[in-house]
């Protein structure tokens, strides 16, 4: 973590987003708060949504237990748990329905009203289309969801799951924007936290040169050092410079060389993440997704929380 740069997450914001879904939607928005809310911080993210929300989802248990979600927030959550507790007593007592996908372990945790996880696509952490009576006869379940990223794993949750009279959820923020994945819920993550984060450093060094520079000797006429490196999580890729868009060039273990302007000097703010520089900006230059940028960039030094 660099003690120099600074995190600040905006609650209001993260409201605003899951306002505006349940409005696009109209359906109740489960919110995904896995991997500590993407980096954000999964109890203070939770307490924030507690009247915007039917419940939370995330990856294990003891994520849900860690965050204390229940007991902050009084909501339940949907956990994955991919490695099911013989003891239903723990999911009760955090408030987490676990989602199954065998029958072993559906009659087992039917006292703690499992979901069935069904798989459209994914093949993992789910179960085939054809085992899905079985499934929900033996944990006597009336919810059941699937990992969508694309219309046709809707279709598919539909085929193999839809005429039941279950509740039924499918969409992240991938579809969104497709009316159809909409069912009776929807399970976004990214899409609640876009906007809300914003990453910034300073300049601690200015410098103009003619010569090879760093250890990748770039040549660039004027370039300057924040204090965050691969060691904070950063990679190269589009910044801010006193707002206007520049390039990490190299980024060191602790520290970074970053593309200046003529008038760009030692103290001067530069921007990681946020001041309209966005997640799906720098996907591309880090080769990965939005939601990796995000989760990485959030925990790049100590988390400041504002509104709600
Ligand atoms: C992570 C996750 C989501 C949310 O994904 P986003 O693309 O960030 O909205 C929804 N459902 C499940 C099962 C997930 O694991």
């Amino acid at each position: 973590m660099s003690q120099l740069a600074e995190v600040h997450i905006d609650l209001e914001r993260i409201r605003a987003n899951v306002r505006s879904i349940a409005r696009q939607t109209n359906v109740p928005v489960i919110a995904v708060v896995k991997a500590d809310a993407y980096g954000l911080g999964a109890r203070p993210v939770a307490l924030a949504l507690r009247d915007l929300v039917e419940g939370f989802y995330t990856f294990s248990l003891a994520e849900a237990a860690a965050a204390d979600l229940h007991r902050a927030t009084g909501l339940p959550t949907l956990a994955l748990e991919p490695k099911p507790l013989d003891d239903p007593a723990a999911y009760l007592e955090h408030g987490v329905r676990p989602a199954v996908w065998t029958e072993d372990n559906a009659r087992r945790l039917q006292r703690v009203r499992p979901v069935l996880s069904v798989d459209t696509g994914m093949q993992r952490f789910a179960a085939p289309p054809d085992q899905v009576d079985a499934i929900l006869r033996a944990g006597d379940i009336r919810e059941a969801f699937t990992h969508a990223t694309r219309h046709e794993h809707v279709e598919k949750l539909l085929a193999a799951a839809g005429g039941r009279g279950l509740k039924l959820h499918a969409a992240g923020t991938a579809l969104l924007d497709e009316p159809r994945a909409y069912l009776h819920a929807t399970r976004p993550g990214l899409a609640m936290y876009r906007g809300a984060v914003r990453v910034t450093a300073r300049l601690v060094e200015a410098t103009d040169s003619d010569q090879p520079a760093g250890y990748t000797g770039f040549v660039i006429p004027r370039h300057g050092v924040i204090l965050a490196g691969y060691s904070d999580g950063l990679r190269k890729g589009p910044c801010l410079v006193n707002g206007s868009r520049r390039q990490i060039l190299e980024v060191g273990m602790q520290s970074a060389f970053v593309e200046l302007g003529p008038s760009d000097r030692v103290g001067d703010p530069v921007t990681l993440l946020g001041d309209g520089l966005s997640e799906s900006d720098i996907a591309p230059a880090w080769a990965t997704t939005p939601q990796e940028v995000l989760l990485r960039l959030a925990q790049l030094s100590t988390r400041r929380y504002t509104g709600a």
